[in-house]
């Protein structure tokens, strides 16, 4: 019987994979595409995201953002700098593709498959059952993103909020003379990015309102409005699993991390740093159970505590950005408080370390 299944091999999954191979585990991926793969990401990954990787990215790495501008809706646009890069951009597809071969390099098994049909959590065991076999291991992560079909078979878990993001790459002349931008000039709660990548803009539109429509249409009319061409390129969307603060883990041997947990923020839709945090909790979690005989659930449970803390912080500040947003942008635009947040984010802190000095 193998030791862990992951379903699931994004950021949360191959972060749970990796450090469980660390311990001595045996682990089989599971996942329904073969790499590399697309995935709806704009591949903007935060210092405090990037110190967590156990294998070096730098080679990932398109552009360095040590600006951001903001552009509030009515006001005028103000920028938030550091020294030190305040974020890094990668394409997704290629880290999903790295992170895999590291965690096969490891030792890791890579299987896709078609469905997965039921899940049953035995006493001492887990049962997975897909489309052609049936897999026990002795524990089970679900890391199979926003839409996960662990969290549905299992219903034991709390209900997951889904804001929707779309995407879409742009080419421009001197795309590298481009800064990072969020532009909440949107009409509705959210914002449109703009994201350089080196020989090309991603750009996209992010809601906080959970209402799945995001139009094309509205995408293209902004880059209309900005760029002066509405050829959009590999437009993607998919949504962001957010309100994670809510998750608590059963006593059981199924535990679910990244967005399938509803582990993305919900200020400004930052996923993967949870994802990775999460997916390495869930594996401490597991290599404790199985020390100390107390149930992995428990387990995670104390792992996750300041993931849900934080959160529930980003939740808060989402709440008042996008019920005052001249408000808040204007206290933002403060030099006395962008410089702490620049500074915070560069230092790779969350924006509960940030609010609560930590
Ligand atoms: C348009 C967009 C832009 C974004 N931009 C950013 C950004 O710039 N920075 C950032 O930090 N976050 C961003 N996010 C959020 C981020 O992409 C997610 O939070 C992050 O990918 C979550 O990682 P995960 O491992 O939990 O899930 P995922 O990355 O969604 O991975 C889930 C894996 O499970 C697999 N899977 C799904 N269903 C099944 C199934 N039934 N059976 C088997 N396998 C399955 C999928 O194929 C996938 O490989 C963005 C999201 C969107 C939609």
């Amino acid at each position: 019987m193998i030791d862990v299944v992951i379903i699931g091999a994004g950021p949360a999954g191959t972060a749970a994979a990796f450090d469980l191979l660390s311990s001595g585990f045996s682990v089989l991926l599971l996942d329904k595409y073969a790499f590399p793969k697309k995935k709806a990401c704009a591949g903007g990954i935060t210092p405090k995201a990037v110190a967590l990787f156990r294998y070096d990215i730098s080679s990932l790495i398109r552009q360095e953002c040590r600006s951001i501008k903001i552009r509030p809706q009515p006001g005028r646009a103000f920028v938030i700098q550091d020294e030190n890069p305040l974020c890094h951009m990668i394409q997704r597809w290629e880290l999903d593709l790295f992170s895999l071969n590291m965690v096969q390099r490891k030792g890791g098994q890579f299987q896709v498959v078609k469905k997965i049909v039921s899940i049953q959590e035995k006493k001492f065991h887990t049962e997975i059952r897909t489309s052609d076999q049936l897999i026990k291991s002795c524990y089970l992560i679900g890391a199979d993103g926003a839409n996960s079909i662990v969290r549905r078979l299992t219903r034991t878990f709390c209900r997951v909020n889904r804001y929707p993001a779309l995407e879409a790459d742009i080419r421009v002349d001197h795309p590298e003379r481009h800064s990072m931008e969020f532009d909440f000039s949107m009409p509705g709660r959210g914002y449109y990015w703009i994201f350089p990548k080196g020989n090309h803009l991603n750009i996209g539109i992010y809601s906080t309102t959970g209402h799945p429509a995001l139009k094309q249409l509205q995408l293209a009319e902004y880059a209309q409005k900005r760029f002066g061409t509405d050829r959009l390129q590999a437009v993607r969307g998919y949504s962001i699993g957010v309100g994670g603060y809510a998750y608590r883990p059963g006593s059981g041997r199924v535990l679910l991390s990244g967005d399938a947990a509803g582990f993305g923020e919900n200020l400004l839709g930052e996923g993967i740093y949870f994802a990775l945090k999460s997916g390495q909790a869930a594996a401490r979690a597991i290599v404790l159970a199985s020390a100390d005989s107390v149930s992995p659930g428990v387990a995670y449970a104390k792992e996750i505590k300041k993931i849900r803390t934080d959160l529930r912080l980003y939740h808060l500040s989402a709440k008042c950005l996008y019920s005052f947003p001249s408000f808040s942008l204007k206290l933002l635009s403060l030099p006395l408080f962008h410089k702490k947040f620049a500074k915070g984010y560069a230092d790779g802190k969350t924006l509960g370390q940030i609010l609560l000095c930590r």
